[in-house]
């Protein structure tokens, strides 16, 4: 470690104003690090409706800050809670995975193909994704200045201690080291690492929300108040209830291979006659359209996501000099173990321990680059595990990986997400403390 013991001076650059940047915002506040947040758009904001969190992820909100953790306990929607009010002494369902080719009439009282069950004590929980984000953001007290598109970063220099960062409006500032949170097609990912790209997955989400009671009149109130996964050939559909709603992502494998040429957003507008087509055309059942059709007439908001992923091209570390990347900006993948987000908690809560501990042993500005160094070794296999294991789970759900029976499709995919829940967060704070150590010339 270098020699100098001074308290150091932080003075962080995190891109990007999603959820991974606002915990990580709220941790590095609790360490007293002083950061400055830049968001591209004008304003927060969260597409999308529910957001599943595993008990892994519980754990690194509770590693994080304990009271996000109690908060997160009180507006999540936990597993199995609207169905099973004995839940906290029985096993929660996960997923009941169902055929979607199927009527319901078809299937003994709607029975499940096979069930997965929550594993790991109580903590999986979905929540509102916007009402989350302004959880987040008022614990935040750090400067959030929006409309700043990062553009591309010098690293420091002969000339220039600090590393520069140029906005796309021509502006340019100065930080101690970069943080790039800034999503699927992270731009301080590209600056660091050009041959690290997003690629389609080829596949695509329709998401939407439907009133919980109307859902349960057409399915019952057992069904509609459990997360269910209809399977089918070239679509599955995810439902789960988050508040009074029936939370609706309804996936399709596209028939062409690429995204719209003309769309460099990962999002474009659709109608409700779009959805069902897709379904119709892959073989679904009435039940699975007529849950479709809840979807509101003429529903403005209605868009179609293109699911981007690292996969192809992941990045060959996390770290270059001053700047790191986290969150999906370093492990964008697709969302078939609904684990990105989750993913992206244990990060912080792994940065959250390396920088404590480099104010424990009073190290400073100088000695980022050996954070940024553990923090890969930590969680870069870990992460890029989940973007590999999702795209197999698609394949999983929608029938595509041969002859499999219903056993060991449900040992598979417990398998995968026992992966993801069991994961011990905490001893990874530790074994990341102690290479960061031994890093710096301590003993480990
Ligand atoms: C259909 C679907 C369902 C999902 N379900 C789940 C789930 O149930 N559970 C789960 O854990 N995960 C889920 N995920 C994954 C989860 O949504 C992501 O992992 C999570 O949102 C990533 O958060 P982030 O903060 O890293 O990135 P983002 O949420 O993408 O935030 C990035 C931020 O950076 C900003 N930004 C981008 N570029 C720039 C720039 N150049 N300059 C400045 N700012 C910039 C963006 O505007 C945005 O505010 C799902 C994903 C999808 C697509």
């Amino acid at each position: 470690m270098s020699t100098t013991q001074a308290n150091p001076e932080f003075n962080l650059a995190l891109v990007g104003a999603g959820i991974t940047s606002l915990t990580l915002s709220v941790a590095l506040t609790s360490l007293g690090i002083k950061h400055t947040i830049y968001e591209q758009s004008s304003s927060l904001n969260e597409l999308g409706a529910g957001l599943g969190f595993g008990p892994n992820a519980a754990r690194a909100l509770k590693v994080i800050d304990p009271d996000l953790y109690k908060i997160f306990e009180r507006v999540g929607t936990f597993a199995g809670k609207a169905s099973q009010p004995q839940a906290e002494t029985a096993k929660p369902v996960w997923i009941e995975f169902l055929s979607g080719t199927a009527s319901l009439s078809d299937q003994t009282s709607a029975a499940p193909s096979f069930t997965v069950y929550a594993t790991h004590g109580k903590g999986h929980a979905a929540v509102h994704r916007a009402k989350w984000l302004d959880i987040l953001a008022s614990r935040v007290t750090a400067p959030i200045i929006f409309s700043k598109r990062f553009q591309s970063l010098t690293q420091p220099n002969a000339a220039n201690s600090e590393v520069e960062i140029h906005f796309a409006d021509g502006t340019t500032v100065h930080h101690s080291g970069v943080i790039g949170c800034d999503g699927v097609k992270s731009k301080v990912r590209t600056a660091l690492f050009p041959e690290a790209k997003c690629t389609y997955s080829g596949k695509y989400a329709y998401r939407c929300l439907a009133p919980l009671s109307e859902a349960a009149a057409l399915l019952g109130e057992g069904r509609a108040g459990v997360s269910s996964l209809w399977m089918g050939p070239s679509a599955h559909l995810l439902t789960f209830p988050v508040l009074n709603f029936l939370n609706m992502v309804c996936f399709v494998t596209d028939s062409t291979p690429t995204w719209p040429s003309n769309s460099t957003s990962l999002t474009v507008p659709t109608t409700k006659a779009d959805a069902i087509r897709d379904y119709t055309n892959a073989g679904f059942s009435s039940t699975v359209l007529a849950l479709l059709n809840m979807i509101p007439d003429n529903d403005s908001t209605l868009i179609k996501w293109g699911l981007f992923d690292l996969a192809d091209n992941p990045p060959p570390r996390y770290w270059l000099n001053r700047a790191m990347i986290i969150g999906d900006a370093a492990h964008a993948s697709t969302p078939h173990h609904g684990a990105g987000a989750g993913f992206g908690m244990e990060d912080v809560a792994v940065l959250k321990g390396l920088f404590q501990e480099l104010l424990e042993l009073g190290g400073g500005v100088q000695d980022l680059e050996h954070v940024f160094a553990q923090f890969d070794a930590s969680r870069r296999e870990r992460d890029q595990w989940l973007v590999q294991s999702s795209r197999r789970a698609a394949d999983l759900y929608e029938l595509r990986l041969g002859e499999m029976s219903i056993e060991e499709m449900r040992r598979d995919i417990e398998t995968r997400q026992e992966i993801c829940w069991g994961f011990d967060v905490e001893g990874c704070v530790t074994e990341a403390k102690k290479g960061l150590r031994a890093r710096l010339g301590g003993s480990a």
